[in-house]
């Protein structure tokens, strides 16, 4: 794709949100993340294979265990405790919480309802206590509230589910965070909430992840888009959520080039180089860069991760 051209930093890139699904597939996403200047990323390592991996990258992650929604909501709170326990002696750095809509669906089988739940209280300061940071997922975009999850007494708001979190913040203070997908808030009408947020919780960071749904509605306004980095510059990291779980190359490609033009570039209206699937019925979605200077740059790509993660 020629836009590629207009890729201009030449500094080494932190990738803050990456998966595996699937091992056999990493070689070929670390391969793509290196020729998009990727040298280091965050792994959330779905499944036991921790220690194969180990083996074979020496230094080129560091790793998340993963907690499903359906371990901490299903109550069993001192289970969840004991891996906090462990989490470091097994290799992991950081704790990856996935609370979304859908866990609400088994509603009927599980005690709790929300990552606010007092009874979290103690995993939650487990947590802080071993200053582990956790990077968590607290709602998902704008379209998907539109359409799967249109019956709100089943799933509740997406203005419920950042409530939820902004009340786990207030209960666990000095908790290190990283909230996924510009803390489920990069649509326009909801960026002030975002900068509020920043101001009240100053451990807070977010970070980038999901190509499509930053490309659509950051590039949205550009121009307001990019105010709002500058002026948040050092609470945002890179992160493309990409999974290995494909030998597609063009899967990989595709998000990290869209992920670098959305934040280096000036292009216009450059059509995603991949279906998404919100904006099929409306004409797809388009990538409009924001431009941002080399300094806020290197915050994102690489400094802010090295803050918050302790990078040597
Ligand atoms: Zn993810």
């Amino acid at each position: 794709m020629s836009a590629v051209e207009e890729l201009r930093y030449g500094g080494q890139i932190f990738d803050a949100h990456t998966h595996v699904v699937d091992i056999e597939h990493l070689d070929l996403m670390v391969r793509i993340g290196e020729r998009y200047g990727v040298s280091r990323s965050l792994l959330i390592v779905h499944g036991n294979s921790i220690d194969a991996i180990k083996r074979r990258y020496a230094d080129h992650f560091l790793y998340a265990k993963y907690f499903s929604g359906y371990l901490l909501l299903s109550g069993d709170v001192d289970t969840a405790i004991r891996e906090v326990e462990t989490l470091r002696s097994e290799g992991y750095s950081v704790a990856k919480l996935h609370f979304a809509p859908f866990w609400r669906t088994r509603n009927g089988t599980l005690p709790l309802n929300a990552i606010s739940d007092p009874r979290l209280d103690p995993f939650f300061e487990a947590l802080r206590e071993h200053d582990i940071p956790v990077l968590v997922h607290i709602a998902d975009p704008d379209t998907y509230y539109a359409t799967r999850y249109a019956d709100t007494e089943m799933f509740g708001t997406k203005d419920d589910h950042i409530s939820e979190f902004e009340e786990r913040m207030d209960r666990t203070q000095g908790l290190r965070v990283q909230v996924a997908h510009f803390g489920a808030q990069p649509e326009s009408h909801r960026l002030a909430n975002l900068g509020q947020m920043f101001a009240r919780f100053p451990t807070l960071h977010v970070d980038t992840g999901s190509a499509r749904w930053m490309a659509r509605e950051l590039g949205r306004n550009p121009e307001a888009s990019r105010e709002f980095v500058i002026q948040h510059a050092d609470r945002i990291l890179f992160g493309t959520d990409c999974v290995a779980r494909t030998p597609d190359v063009s899967y990989y490609e595709g998000r990290y080039v869209t992920e670098r033009l959305l934040f280096e570039s000036l292009v216009r209206d450059v059509p995603l180089p991949f279906n998404d699937p919100d904006t099929a019925g409306r004409g797809g979605t388009f990538i409009n860069g924001i431009g941002l200077p080399d300094r806020v740059l290197h915050r994102l790509y690489w400094e802010n991760a090295a803050v918050l993660y302790e990078l040597e």
